[in-house]
C-alpha cells in the first residue's frame, strides 16, 4: 500500500525532495492523476514506464512552473508563446523541439519534447518546489481507465509505489489536449482532450489540424504512442449513438450494463449508470473514468455507453469511449 498524503506544505517540500532523489509519486492534476519522476533523471524516468508497464515508445509529458521554465528543455515557437499565454496553467499539452538536456527515455527518442504547467494548485506548488521539469504519464496500467482521484491510483499502483498525494477529485476528468506547435503556420492537434478544439481555432483565429483518421476503424491517430486501445475497462465496452428502450432492455438482460450521459427520469436497475444529473459536457468529462471504473468492479460481462454530440468537450468524450471500446 502506498502512503496517501495530504498535499500541507511540509509534505510537498518532503516529496520535492524525494523526487529530486529518483523516487515516483503519484500526484493529482486538473486533468488526471499522474505518476510523477525527475525529467531530467532517466533511471527514475526509466521506472515510470516498469511501474505502468508501459512501452518504451510512448513518451511522456513534461510538467513546468511557468512558461519561463520551458527555454530550460525546448526551443519554444511564437505559436506554442501564444498558446501557452492563454491556456496555461490548464489542460494544453505543447511540442516542441527538445534540448540536449531532455533524457531520450522521457521523449522515447524523439527529437521533440512534449511540456505542459497543471492549473491544479498542488502541481503548481510542487513543480515551483522542484528546480526541474517533472515527466508524469497518468498514474494508470498502460491502457486501463485513467485516475481521476486519488483512491485510483492507490487501487492500480498502490503496491509498486511508495507516496500519492491526495488533491480531490480532478476537475476536468479527462487528459490535456496536445498540440504539435513546432510550425508557425500550421498548428496540429496530436490528441483531443480536455481544451476543446474550438477554443484553441478561436483562440489562434486559424484552423488547427485534427488527428488524422485510420482508414480501417475511423479512430484518430497517431502520435506516438496513440494507440487505438486505450482507457479500456476489463469488461467488453460498446458505444452506441443512442441507448433505446432502456426501461425494457435493461431488466432483461442483467449481465449487461448501460452506461448513459445524464441521469434517466424513470427508477433504475442495478445494471444502470450515469455520468451526469445535468447532461453537461464538463459533468460527463469529470465523471467518465470514475464511472467507468466503478463498472469495472462489479464486472458486467458488458458495458453498453452512449456517445455525446461530437462537438466541444464531446469530440473527447467520445474519442475516449472509443478507444475504451477497441478490441
Ligand atoms: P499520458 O501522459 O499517458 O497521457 O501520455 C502522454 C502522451 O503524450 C503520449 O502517449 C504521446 O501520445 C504524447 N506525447 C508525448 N511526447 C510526445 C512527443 N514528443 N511528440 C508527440 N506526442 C508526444
Ligand atoms: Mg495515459
Amino acid at each position: 500500500m502506498a502512503t496517501i498524503l495530504q498535499p500541507t506544505d511540509e509534505n510537498l517540500l518532503q516529496m520535492s525532495k524525494f523526487l529530486l532523489s529518483g523516487g515516483l509519486v503519484g500526484i493529482p492534476t486538473e486533468t488526471v492523476y499522474g505518476l510523477a519522476a525527475n525529467a531530467l533523471d532517466p533511471e527514475a524516468s526509466k521506472k515510470i514506464f516498469e511501474v505502468k508497464n508501459r512501452p518504451s515508445n510512448d513518451p511522456l509529458i513534461c510538467h513546468v512552473a511557468s512558461q519561463e521554465e520551458v527555454d530550460q528543455i525546448c526551443f519554444p515557437t511564437d505559436l506554442a508563446r501564444k498558446l501557452c499565454d492563454a491556456f496555461w496553467p490548464g489542460p494544453l499539452t505543447v511540442i516542441l523541439r527538445k534540448k540536449s538536456v531532455v533524457p531520450e527515455i522521457v521523449t522515447a527518442g524523439l527529437d521533440s519534447v512534449a511540456i505542459r504547467c497543471s492549473s491544479h494548485p498542488v502541481m503548481r506548488s510542487l513543480t515551483r518546489l522542484c528546480e526541474f521539469p517533472i515527466a508524469a504519464p497518468s498514474a494508470n496500467p498502460f491502457a486501463y481507465i485513467s485516475p481521476t482521484r486519488a483512491e485510483h491510483v492507490e487501487t492500480s499502483l498502490g503496491n509498486k509505489i511508495e507516496y500519492i498525494i491526495d488533491g480531490g477529485p480532478c476537475e476536468f476528468g479527462l487528459e490535456s489536449t496536445i498540440i504539435d506547435a513546432r510550425e508557425e503556420s500550421s498548428p496540429r492537434i496530436l490528441r483531443y482532450g480536455a481544451l476543446s478544439p474550438e477554443e484553441i481555432e478561436d483562440e489562434l483565429g486559424m484552423e488547427a489540424q485534427r488527428p488524422a483518421k485510420t482508414a480501417s476503424d475511423n479512430i484518430p491517430q497517431i502520435a506516438p504512442g496513440i494507440l487505438p486501445k486505450h482507457y479500456s475497462p476489463n469488461s467488453k465496452l460498446e458505444v452506441v449513438s443512442k441507448i433505446l428502450d432502456l426501461e425494457k432492455i435493461a431488466t432483461e438482460d442483467e449481465d449487461t450494463a448501460y452506461l448513459l450521459l445524464q441521469k434517466p427520469r424513470f427508477e433504475t436497475e442495478r445494471n444502470v449508470f450515469w455520468l451526469s444529473e445535468s447532461g453537461r459536457l464538463q459533468d460527463i468529462a469529470a465523471n467518465l473514468f470514475d464511472v467507468l471504473r466503478k463498472m469495472d468492479t462489479i464486472g458486467f460481462s458488458r458495458i453498453v455507453a452512449e456517445e455525446a454530440k461530437e462537438l466541444g468537450l464531446g469530440v473527447a468524450i467520445n474519442d475516449r469511449l472509443r478507444r475504451a471500446a477497441q478490441d
